[in-house]
């Protein structure tokens, strides 16, 4: 039997990987301009790392992790989200000691047993950005602003970004409680997951997808109605500081996002073009996590765009995929031994170049320079060869020229091909 992919774990293939290097470069060249530098985390992390961090009683913990002991019995955990490992590496290497605020970014594969669907994988790659070790909201600005310039940069536009608060310790339980009361009005409207959310988790059921817990919140309280002084001026202050940036946003008091360790912001940014899955991103202030993983008091806030979603939202029309500069049709012996140290010459010098292994005819050669979209051909023949020149054939005009062996490079670069210099 043939040996399939596991269900909601995708290949990128070649045709789509430019989009994905595109993406990535964007992120890092703009990430890097608003002071943020790269960190890698490893993939797996010891699970109490994520029970502790995301929250006991969240759908990412409750059911959707891959958890498994390895040969020595411990309890290991595919990170379902980045934060909390790049929140343990921060307290695990002191990186407080080398500068009280640290601006991290990450890109990489994230695992959740969720029900795959268009837009939701089981393997679904993130990109996140993180501050540890600041509470002034103007990082909580300054970092949204970061998010919407990149996604801008990558060519996305009508993007919604959607705010809310959360409270924090001092007002959060109030709040919780307020809604468990409303909610226990509801009971009997509840799907039985949301009856069960009731007493672990209320703020869950505002998250809800099914019909008869929509219509149960629809007159729920609020977390702008509870909330103390302190979460109020947090939230005032980050407006205040988007307006000034002539950043749009709407408030969605509903949004309580996935995980636990939310306090005060949260945010997220929609696309309506992406259907049911419409969240490009989403994030949040987490001042408690630290303390949650066994560190001190540290204030963060961070985010992660979903890729594949990002990348199903590119515009249609700009090159991704990468073509040959030159394809060398070589008929005969020695025009093909000359063909074979020419292409590793142009690899050298970080020239797209490919050439025939399998001594073909002009004519499928010159068909495959074509399927290839090549730029240019190059033709050798044995006549050609003898004098040191060969015919340089522009195949999107079909224009050609013979031209000195000696001078093909410069001919290339002359024609305006993107070289790096390899310092050859
Ligand atoms: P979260 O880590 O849940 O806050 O999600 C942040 C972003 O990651 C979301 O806005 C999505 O774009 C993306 N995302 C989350 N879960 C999945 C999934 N299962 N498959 C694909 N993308 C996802």
């Amino acid at each position: 039997m043939e040996i399939k992919a596991i269900r909601g774990f995708n290949d990128i293939l070649p045709d789509e990987i430019g989009k994905w290097q595109f993406v990535e470069k964007t992120a890092r060249e703009v990430f890097e301009g608003f002071g943020y530098s790269e960190i890698r985390i490893p993939i797996l992390e010891r699970t109490e790392l994520f029970s502790r961090g995301i929250g006991e009683a969240t759908d990412i913990v409750e059911k959707e992790m891959y958890t498994f002991s390895d040969r020595s019995g411990n309890s290991l955990t595919l990170r379902p989200e980045a934060t909390a490992s790049m929140a343990r590496a921060y307290l695990e290497h002191q990186l407080y000691n080398i500068e009280s605020i640290a601006k991290l970014y990450c890109i990489g594969p994230m695992f959740r047993y969720e029900r795959p669907q268009k837009g939701r994988y089981r393997q679904f790659y993130q990109i996140d950005a993180e501050v540890f070790g600041v509470g002034n909201p103007m990082v909580d600005a300054e970092l949204i602003i970061m998010l919407i310039h990149f996604l801008n940069s990558v060519g996305l536009e009508k993007l919604e970004l959607q705010l809310n608060t959360l409270g924090d310790r001092a007002c959060r339980p109030q709040y919780r409680e307020g809604l468990r009361k409303y909610l226990e009005g509801k009971a009997f409207q509840l799907c039985e997951d949301c009856k069960r959310r009731l007493e672990t988790n209320p703020l869950r059921v505002l998250d809800c997808k099914v019909e008869t817990c929509k219509q149960a919140i629809a007159d729920a309280p609020k977390v702008t109605d509870f909330i103390c002084s302190e979460c109020q001026k947090h939230f005032d202050s980050l407006k205040e500081y988007l307006e000034t940036a002539g950043l749009a946003y709407i408030l969605n008091p509903r949004m309580v996002r996935g995980l636990d360790y939310y306090t005060r912001t949260a945010f997220e940014v929609v696309s309506y073009q992406l259907g049911s899955q419409n969240a490009v991103a989403g994030g949040g202030r987490y001042d408690n996590l630290f303390q949650e993983i066994g560190g001190k008091e540290i204030p963060g806030i961070g985010f992660a765009i979903g890729m594949e979603r990002l990348i199903s939202l590119l515009p249609e029309g700009k090159q991704f995929v990468k073509h040959p500069d030159l394809f060398i049709a070589a008929l005969g012996e020695a025009p093909s031994k000359e063909a074979y140290r020419i292409v590793n010459q142009l690899h050298l010098e970080g020239i797209r170049a490919e050439l025939d292994y399998e001594g073909k005819s002009l004519k499928s050669q010159m068909r495959r320079a074509d399927k290839l979209k090549a730029r240019y051909t190059l033709i050798l023949g044995e006549e050609e060869l003898k004098r040191g020149r060969a015919v340089l054939r522009n195949m999107e005009n079909k224009s050609q020229e013979e031209i000195p062996l000696q001078d093909l490079i410069d001919s290339l670069r002359k024609k305006s091909f993107q070289i790096e210099q390899s310092g050859l």
